[in-house]
């Protein structure tokens, strides 16, 4: 019988194939175990790959039509090729995955395709098109991910009615598409779809878009995609979607709080009203385990309360983010390896990948309000930024919270072109635990968009220059 694996990982998302990468770089003899086969999970075949291709593409055909003729530009007779930009999108998902097995093997990472289930303490068995086998090992790492969460009574086809993963292939642009839910990726695949010629009309349950984000910043957001043409029906509910008619699709909404129905008209609808943990099958109940509404609970440091089966990503609490994931799949494997592995949860950025970008990181003013903390608010317009202004880019803000009296960096919220590149900087601050003074007397370079974190930093202790 041969040794057994020190872990055997289940599912190849970005928590998986992380602590794979990293328990590999430790010593440990590691297996991963995907289903879909393909490593990268959600990210990188259904999630943040494939709708960033289609967001940088899209952005730059709308610029094309409306940007370019200000800038100088003559692009002569303006025309989609979706097909193509559905291939690069496809091509990107395509290198990149191929480059996460590359990574297993530098790492001597045991790659197994198969649906993986926990067959008792250190059994993993996969099941496979071969057929099946059982791993024996050490530990085991759960990080199966998460799934579409579904609207009841509204039936997903994938092609008229469609969760994210139909909104990345639609084969021709909707003439009217509906999104039921104002998250991130409903307002980011709605963008998409907008830039490229459909109308869009967004229903949302509660009474702000983007709900956890900082609310000043929401409101802004809003105004600004209303200003692009999508049209806001907050607080209201999706009651049903009759697909009958072969051609339009009838979506019933009414108020959220009960009132008189109405039927929007659409070709497409979204249903992007958040994601759930997935574990099915995983055999939990083999080792005891238990899961609540998010997931398998994890105790202390991504252990679950069976003895060497720990969780990572989105099928555990926590923000369900590609980024989260991997820094739990590192910590994780750290910890299998005796080290301190550790993620800092006050610290796990947010990007709403739309134009402006939305970028978030620490505490909103919501929060810290309701904390009774007390804080200091510096804040600075693009509009006020050369950078900006030169590049004809000057919607939005950069807002940074610190602690009335120590000064400390306690969150960050911006909307903006590139706020997603630029909130790294707030994120690396805050791991120092920097005071915002510290931002403030830092020499940023110019002309560029991050001075415009600069002024914000100036404004917390009221010396704001440029503005
Ligand atoms: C449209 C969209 C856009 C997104 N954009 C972003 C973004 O811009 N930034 C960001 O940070 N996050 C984004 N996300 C979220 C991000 O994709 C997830 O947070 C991330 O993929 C979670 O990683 P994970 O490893 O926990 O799980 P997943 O990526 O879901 O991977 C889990 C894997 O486990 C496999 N699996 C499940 N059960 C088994 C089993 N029993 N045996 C074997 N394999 C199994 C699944 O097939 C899957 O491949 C987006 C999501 C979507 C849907």
């Amino acid at each position: 019988m041969s040794e057994p694996y020190d872990v055997v990982i289940i599912g190849g998302g970005p928590g998986g194939y992380n602590c794979a990468i990293r328990a590999g770089q430790l010593g440990l003899k590691v297996a991963i175990v995907e289903k879909r086969g393909r490593l990268g999970g959600t990210c990188l075949n259904v999630g943040c790959i494939p709708s960033k291709a289609l967001l940088h593409a899209s952005e730059l055909y709308e610029a094309a039509d409306k940007e370019f003729a200000g800038l100088g530009i003559k692009t002569g007779g303006l025309e989609l090729d979706l097909p193509q930009m559905l291939k690069q999108k496809d091509e990107a998902v395509d290198g990149l995955t191929k480059g996460i097995e590359f990574l297993m093997k530098k790492n001597k990472v045991d790659y197994l395709v198969g649906k993986g289930r926990i067959a008792g303490a250190g059994k993993v068995e996969v099941e496979s098109e071969d057929g099946k086998q059982t791993l024996d090992t050490k530990h085991i790492v759960i990080a199966t991910g998460s799934e579409v969460t579904p609207l009841p009574g509204v039936e997903i086809d994938e092609k008229r009615v469609v969760s994210s993963t139909g909104a990345l292939s639609l084969e021709k642009v909707p003439g009217k598409l509906v999104l039921i839910g104002a998250g991130v990726i409903g307002l980011e695949l709605g963008s998409v779809w907008r830039r490229l010629g459909a109308e869009v009309t967004v229903v949302e349950y509660l009474d702000r878009i983007l709900p956890g984000m900082d609310g000043e910043l929401a409101k802004n957001a809003q105004r600004t995609f209303a200003k692009q043409g999508m049209e806001f029906h907050l607080s209201t509910k999706v009651t049903g979607v009759d697909a009958s008619d072969a051609d339009t699709l009838k979506v019933t909404i009414e108020p959220a709080e009960g009132g008189e129905a109405k039927t929007l008209e659409a070709d497409t609808v979204l249903v992007c009203i958040g994601r759930r943990p997935y574990t099915e099958g995983l055999g939990l109940e083999n080792v005891g385990i238990e899961t609540d509404k998010r997931g398998v609970i994890a105790n202390d440091h991504f252990r679950t309360s069976a003895e060497n089966v720990w969780v990572i990503g989105d099928c555990t609490s926590g923000p369900m983010l590609a980024h989260k994931a991997e820094d739990e799949g590192t910590a994780c494997a750290e910890r299998i390896a005796g080290k301190a592995g550790h993620v800092n949860y006050g610290v796990i950025p947010g990007v709403v990948y739309t134009a402006p970008e939305i970028a978030a990181v620490g505490k909103t003013e919501e929060e810290l309000k309701a904390e009774g903390r007390k804080y200091k608010k510096g804040k600075f317009p693009f509009q006020a930024n050369s950078r900006a202004r030169t590049n004809h880019q000057t919607e939005g803000f950069v807002k940074i919270l610190a602690d009335a009296e120590t000064d400390e960096i306690l969150g960050a919220h911006m909307i903006g072109a590139n706020v997603g590149e630029m909130i790294a900087e707030i994120c690396l601050a805050m791991e120092f635990q920097a005071a915002s003074e510290d931002i403030a007397r830092t020499c940023h370079p110019h002309p560029t968009l991050t001075e415009a974190v600069r002024q914000a930093a100036m404004g917390v202790e009221g010396w704001t220059m440029q503005a």
